[in-house]
């Protein structure tokens, strides 16, 4: 079945008057191994999505589930642990632990999903190997560039092969040299298999993906498939 299935999610902010709908009855499937980027105008209710999504907010009426799992019905804790072993995270701003080195900062994702020391420490190695990152294994995220920064937090997102990867504008902070290689990166794991669920305002980078989802004042209004990529479906 879908990894990922989302069903009239609704959320509102604000109280009586001031009341406003960020998200008015957003429905939306995404099958294992999909690529799905959702674009809109800024304050359509992406960020909103993506946090229901992930677990960080509850939505008002709806649900989200994920491999089967009915998030908004879980505790707090059962949702962070959901999240945590089940969900990867790409921001537009990287989210990098800053005293920790680049392996240091793919192992702790890795561990804090209950990998243990030693098969985190072999599999931050792995992932940092495909990824070209190899050599910046021992450099602190600041001595970075940008996109080599996400290009770690995107490692550190797919090393414990989520169901899900949800990714925050990705490339948004980034130059468009820069912004190429982490759409390479992230075509490589959509190529693996990885499912991946992307906001952004870029509309070359969304054209990559397998689906796109067009969102205006919190309701999807359209849908394309870009390039006829997958002509049969
Ligand atoms: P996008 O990510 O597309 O820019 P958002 O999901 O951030 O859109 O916001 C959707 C709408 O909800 C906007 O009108 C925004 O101002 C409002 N909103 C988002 N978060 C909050 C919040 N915490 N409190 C009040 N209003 C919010
Ligand atoms: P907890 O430790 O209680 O689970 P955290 O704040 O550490 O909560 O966040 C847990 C997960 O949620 C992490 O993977 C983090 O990357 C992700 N996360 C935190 N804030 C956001 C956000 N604004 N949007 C998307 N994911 C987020």
């Amino acid at each position: 079945g879908p990894i990922l299935t989302i069903t009239d999610l609704t959320r509102s902010y604000g109280r009586g008057e001031r009341a406003r709908a960020a998200l008015r009855g957003v429905s939306l499937t995404v099958a294992a191994g999909e690529w799905v980027a959702v674009v809109g105008p800024s304050g359509c209710g992406k960020s909103t999505l993506l946090h229901l999504v992930g677990g960080l907010d509850t939505p008002d009426v709806g649900s989200v589930r994920i491999g089967g799992e009915e998030i908004s019905a879980l505790t707090p804790t059962k949702r962070a642990l959901l999240r945590r072993r089940r969900v990867g995270f790409v921001f537009q701003s990287y989210n990098l632990v800053p005293h920790l080195d680049v392996s240091g900062n793919v192992e702790l994702g890795l561990r804090v999903a209950g990998v243990g020391r030693r098969a985190a420490r072999a599999r931050a190695a792995e992932v940092l190997d495909d990824f070209g990152l190899a050599d910046l294994a021992r450099a602190l995220p600041a001595t970075l560039s940008g996109g080599q920064q996400q290009r770690v937090a995107i490692a550190r997102a797919v090393a414990g092969r989520p169901d899900l990867v949800l990714a925050d504008e990705p490339t948004g902070a980034l130059d468009t040299a820069a912004s190429r290689r982490v759409v390479e990166l992230l075509r490589a794991e959509h190529g693996r298999g990885q499912t991946l669920v992307m906001v952004t305002h870029d509309y070359a980078v969304a054209a990559e993906a397998d689906r796109v989802v067009f969102l205006r004042d919190g309701r999807i209004v359209d849908e394309r498939r870009p390039g006829g990529r997958r002509a049969a479906t």
